[in-house]
């Protein structure tokens, strides 16, 4: 038998801020530097995943992607063992819409997003399914599978991951039936991945407080468990079944700290990014909090 090598990588893995394979980070400013920012961000918050939109929710021509300085953020995040970071689609994507020009203008923005995410090797986009204004779920649900079906080649090297929603407005991708919907009328749904989010999920009525196991059950029953691939982790400023989408800081909302410590910990989630979405640049105390770490003195 020849003799076996210590590994002496050993202690660097038990150096990294999350020794349990928990991946957890932030919704983070891309401002100026692009890319640098986000991830110099995440080190202040000593985070090891974050979240980033490439361009601004209020419209207008996208940043080129080639200034996001890249290769340097790229650095900087191996060094600091940064992973799996996500970009969010813009929210004036509406993939359901019955208007010709939005609905394309959707497509043109999802495809190029493809195309930009793949720029910075990133593999998660999460996007929100749409809104059907008023022409009903099961028209939304074949104009979003319509939409995909065109945009996606087979070839792309990025999950769309489609975030379920808190049943506001005339939204779709509430429940994780419709989710699978979606999902199974697009060709190439091996690009189809999915984004719980945790304000969202309780708001519309599943009871993750008292049983997280029992919706990711439904969850695998539905969808399949290997789809899940990032969860936004937010409180809720709004009741259980409530239906409405407004996050709340970890532990001042009806979710409450302690669910929301043992939905992070959980054993599902292990290696899945985890992004805070929460209100008033708490981050950093609401990280520590959820990792048990001690909070930074400063
Ligand atoms: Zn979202």
């Amino acid at each position: 038998m020849p003799k076996t090598e210590q590994s002496s990588n050993e202690s660097a893995i038990h150096q990294t801020p999350n020794p349990k394979g928990i991946l957890l980070g932030a919704n983070v400013s891309i401002a100026k530097t692009g890319l640098m920012a986000a991830v110099e961000e995440t080190i202040q918050y000593d985070a090891n995943t974050y979240m980033i939109y490439t361009r601004s929710n209020r419209g207008g021509k996208a940043r080129p992607i080639e200034d996001f300085n890249r290769d340097q953020a790229l650095e900087l995040m191996k060094q600091k063992g940064i992973f799996d970071p996500v970009v969010h689609l813009s929210y004036l994507v509406n993939l359901a819409s019955p208007k010709e020009e939005t609905w394309e203008y959707g497509v043109s923005v999802l495809t190029e997003e493809i195309q930009r995410v793949e720029y910075l090797g990133f593999k998660y986009i999460v996007m929100h399914p749409g809104s059907h204004v008023g022409e009903g779920e099961p028209y939304a649900i074949r104009r979003i599978a319509e939409a995909l079906n065109s945009i996606l080649t087979g070839n792309e090297d990025v999950f769309i991951c489609l975030e379920t929603m808190a049943g506001d407005g005339s939204k779709v991708g509430n429940s994780l039936e419709q989710i699978a919907e979606i999902i199974s009328l697009v060709k190439h749904e091996d690009k189809l991945a999915v984004c719980i989010d945790t304000c969202h999920n309780y708001s519309f009525g599943y009871d993750i407080v008292n049983d997280f196991d029992g919706f990711l059950k439904s969850f695998d029953d539905t969808i399949g468990l290997n789809r899940l691939k990032v969860a936004h982790i937010n409180d809720s400023k709004t009741p259980f079944n409530s239906h409405k989408d407004r996050h709340a800081n970890i532990g001042e909302g009806s979710i409450g700290q302690e669910a929301l410590y043992r939905i992070v910990h959980h054993e599902a989630l292990r290696n899945i990014p985890q992004i805070l979405e929460t209100p008033g640049g708490k981050y950093r105390s609401e990280i520590d909090v959820l990792l048990d770490r001690t909070p930074a003195s400063e």
